[in-house]
């Protein structure tokens, strides 16, 4: 993957091509982002750039051997660390001797080429540990550093990219952190972190931090990338609806105060998904149900809203959400806004 193919913050992506450029790219590089924002697509640019053979105007050439290995995430210096978990498909002993990212690494690469910016569930769905969380374990850390003590096979660097590594645990990030402090020669250690607080701090102090940008609702849209539908979005957005339709002014509290507990970007998303859901029953409720791109579960749900909702409910809807989203970036006191919103949306059903 070239910077170039990496969709929003721009900006970052000349500050680290800049730094190779000068020789002045730090050894430890820490990415953070709420969500899939791009971390991970970077740092597999910012990989592929340190060791293009032909490395031109601020990005990698993209055709050269390295790059081409690079761009299939196969160059033999490129290694991965995730998050994961006991699955079926492991042997006793490899259980037993601990659960390492290379067992999956095919299910891994599959998934980042056809979904880079993929988030947690994603990576936990394609590697198949279901409902489980993964984590971080010290064989991994044992693996990394006979890996690492051998010379780069091809490439000018060996990088490891580490994704989540708050999901270590503290004999791991012990055993890691010997490796950060005294790297072998030529390693370029890139993580990419949702919860930077959560790393022990003596790993934290030694990376360099950048922070990513969210990406515009334009730019999500140019990159093809839909944002998951968190289950909690869903429930809240639910009960809402039904609240309204039980004219129960009560039962929206529960719901503008979790509304007005997110962190900002959360809020503005879930905006966004009530709009969308809200355009479903406006399509279903006018007999548009073949495009309104309903699936399984929900077109039951979503029906019975469209049978009892008024037509002049979505107008005022979409008006109240794209209000409430303009608040959310003015600082609007998220209580007023949120308690304003769900209060439009009841009297209007
Ligand atoms: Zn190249």
């Amino acid at each position: 993957m070239q910077f170039a193919q990496v969709t929003g913050n721009g900006h970052l992506k000349a500050l680290l091509a800049q730094m190779v450029d000068n020789n002045r790219l730090p050894h430890a590089i820490l990415l953070t982002e709420d969500d899939a924002w791009g971390a991970m697509p970077l740092a597999i640019a910012l990989a592929q750039y340190v060791n293009c053979e032909n490395p031109s105007g601020g990005d990698s050439c993209g055709v050269c051997d390295s790059c081409h290995k690079y761009g299939k995430l196969i160059h033999p210096d490129l290694h991965f660390v995730f998050p994961v978990a006991a699955t079926k498909g492991l042997t006793e002993s490899e259980k037993k001797a601990g659960i390492i990212s290379d067992y999956f690494l095919d299910s891994f690469r599959q998934m980042v080429l056809r979904k880079p910016y993929f988030d947690e569930q994603d990576l936990y769905d394609a590697i198949e540990i279901e409902n489980k969380s993964g984590s971080i374990c010290v064989a991994e850390a044992k693996r990394l550093t006979e890996k690492l003590s051998l010379r780069a096979f091809e490439g000018k660097y060996k990088t490891v990219i580490i994704y989540l590594p708050e999901k270590m645990n503290q004999d791991t990030a012990n055993k890691l952190l010997k490796l950060i402090e005294e790297p072998p020669a030529g390693t370029l250690f890139i993580m990419v972190s949702h919860a930077p607080e959560r790393i022990i701090s003596t790993i934290r102090s030694r990376c360099q931090l950048i922070r990513l940008q969210p990406l515009t609702r334009k730019e999500k849209e140019a990159a093809g990338i839909a944002a998951r539908v968190k289950p909690e979005y869903r429930e809240l957005l639910i009960q809402l609806l039904n609240a309204g339709i039980a004219k129960s002014v009560i039962d929206t509290f529960p719901v503008w105060e979790a509304l007005a507990d997110m962190v900002r970007e959360r809020q503005k998303e879930w905006c966004l998904y009530a709009e969308s859901y809200i355009r479903k029953i406006y399509m279903t409720a006018s007999g548009l149900e073949g495009i309104a791109d309903l699936d399984g579960e929900e077109a039951d749900t979503v029906r019975a809203f469209a049978a009892r909702i008024k037509p002049s409910f979505y107008e005022t809807a979409y008006k109240a959400l794209e209000g409430a989203m303009a608040s959310v970036d003015s600082n609007v006191n998220p209580k007023l806004t949120f308690c304003n919103l769900c209060n439009i949306l009841l009297l209007s059903m």
